[in-house]
């Protein structure tokens, strides 16, 4: 008598079990949308970074199953933020007016600019509560990887802010790099501090070293390093 028996399981529970892998690697293809509707909005939620096809129909039948107000109203904001936010005409951080609520702040010092790649730096930096001077949002970084260059960043108008103020009381005083310690954050800054020496401006980089409440031997070698080669006084 033959066996129906191998290592593993039977025969039958091999075969629904290369059958159930080759049904989830066809699902997208099998998919029967009820509604053109539903599917163009499966399509349109797929789109999102990490969100998949099934993730963006869970979602879509949420939204159709909820309240009709509410579901209007996340639509309406979504519209609204896509339509009429904009970029502030001094720091090009994300801006409801002209001016965003930081460069208008009387209470800011204006004689001293942090540069950040984008808006979400400048979100963590004001979470720390520990810089009233205003900022500078260069829109990216250079990476020539990405082919991103020097043209495609808010450079010039950097450099155009820094000149106008010049000899005026509203003088710039120092820039802060606060850009990434990668490969491109400091191309970036090496391109920057260049551009900026003839402006005759103290240029600073936020320092890089080892995080609070971090364990000293658990550190990589860069940084511990780095950490050395800037120490500062103890007081
Ligand atoms: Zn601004």
């Amino acid at each position: 008598m033959p066996s129906w028996h191998c290592s593993g399981g039977s025969v039958s529970a091999l075969f629904q079990y290369n059958y159930s892998i080759t049904s989830k690697s066809t699902f997208p293809k099998l998919l029967n949308y009820p509604s053109k509707l539903i599917e163009n909005a499966v399509e349109e939620i797929s789109k999102l970074p990490g969100i998949g096809k099934k993730t963006a129909l869970r979602m879509a039948l949420h939204l159709l199953k909820r309240d009709e107000k509410q579901t209007l109203h996340l639509s309406e904001a979504l519209t609204a933020m896509r339509t009429k936010t904009q970029y502030c005409r001094q720091c090009h951080n994300i801006s409801d007016d002209t001016l965003c609520g930081i460069c208008t702040n009387p209470k800011r010092d204006e004689s001293v600019l942090c540069v950040v790649e984008d808006t979400r730096d400048v979100l963590a930096i004001e979470n720390t509560s520990q810089f009233r001077g205003l900022y500078h949002v260069l829109g990216g970084i250079i990476s020539p990887l990405e082919g991103v260059g020097p043209g495609d960043l808010n450079i010039d108008s950097l450099l155009n802010r820094i000149a106008e103020k010049q000899n005026t009381d509203a003088a710039i005083k120092e820039i802060i790099l606060g850009l990434s310690p990668t490969m491109e954050g400091d191309t970036t800054a090496f391109y920057l501090t260049k551009r900026l020496k003839p402006l005759n401006v103290k240029i600073t980089t936020i320092a890089r070293g080892i995080p609070i409440g971090g364990d000293l031997e658990y550190a990589d070698e860069i940084t511990l390093g780095r950490s050395i080669v800037s120490r500062i006084v103890y007081e």
